[in-house]
């Protein structure tokens, strides 16, 4: 006879604890989201943000945030989430209306079989993602031109950009990564990264206790190239051995010190001028 109520009082503890759960994951990445918005000015009064949402769990997370900062900003400004239907095989067309319309939030799906293309263009054996992505960027740039959006929102975060990071390091030569705000090389779109300082394991866990229709981004049957997730691989790993270590990773990105590299595009080791004032920079402990 008492086996059912304590089987009940476990599942009510449960519930509260996933309540709870929920409730402090929502703050902290509203709280890191807000953060990126101020410290990029990301938003303004009047913008009409379009949120590019591929149906996969930073999306989902970037919209719900958005969302929820807009409910409370003190500022006025549109968001309308866009999809790309590129018709791969087995994308459930149903579920992301469905999502956004419980939301309440204005939406526009578009279509274009790019996979056809992506598929036809890509000789057999190799990864469609490139090709894929690429495609994907060019139309929803252009729908934006077109509908008079004025940002662009993806929704990559804190563990894309230290990815990015090491990937254009170690097979780019070069220092840089993805930006949390940039204009397109065209000079027509603004793209926003809200998510720039949420990480990974926060989102990921945010998506799941919320119930977000996730959807995954392989369901084509196509791989990535798989340097990124090597990649993935040695951060997890360089965590576990070192906690912080991504931590200060990502800190030590805002905190750049351009005299102290070796780019004689930046300044011009030969002029005595430049030097002394570097000599000076050098004192600074
Ligand atoms: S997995 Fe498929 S849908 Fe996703 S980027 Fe690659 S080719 Fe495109």
């Amino acid at each position: 006879m008492d086996k059912p109520l304590q089987t009940s009082s476990r599942a009510s503890k449960h519930g509260l604890s996933k309540k709870i759960e929920k409730n402090k994951l929502h703050k902290r990445l509203r709280r890191e989201t807000g953060r990126a918005v101020d410290d990029f000015s990301m938003i303004d009064g009047g913008d009409r943000i379009m949120v590019c949402i591929s149906g996969g769990k930073d999306s989902l997370t970037m919209l719900d945030i958005l969302l929820s900062l807009q409910a409370h900003a003190p500022i006025q400004f549109e968001l309308v989430a866009v999809n790309l239907d590129q018709k791969q095989p087995g994308f459930p067309e149903d579920v992301l209306p469905g999502y956004f319309e419980s939301l309440g939030v204005e939406y526009t799906i578009l279509e274009e079989d790019t996979y056809s293309l992506v598929t036809d263009m890509v000789p057999e054996g190799k990864t469609y993602c490139g090709w894929c992505s690429r495609f994907r960027r060019g139309i929803l740039y252009t729908h934006a031109k077109q509908h008079g959006f004025t940002k662009i929102a993806l929704g990559h975060h804190r563990d894309d950009i230290i990815e990015t990071l090491f990937l254009n390091l170690f097979h780019g030569g070069k220092l840089k990564t993805m930006p949390p705000k940039l204009l397109s090389d065209d000079g027509e779109n603004v793209v926003i990264r809200p998510l720039a300082y949420c990480s990974e394991a926060d989102i990921e866990r945010y998506s799941k206790i919320t119930n977000m229709p996730v959807i995954p981004c392989n369901l084509c049957g196509s791989q990535d190239n798989l340097q990124r997730p090597m990649i993935k691989e040695m951060l997890k790993t360089w965590n576990k051995q070192q906690p912080g270590r991504l931590e200060n990773i990502f800190r030590a990105m805002s905190n750049v010190v351009p005299s102290h590299l070796l780019d004689t595009n930046l300044y011009d080791f030969g002029d005595t001028k430049t030097v002394e004032k570097l000599n000076v920079v050098n004192l600074q402990p």
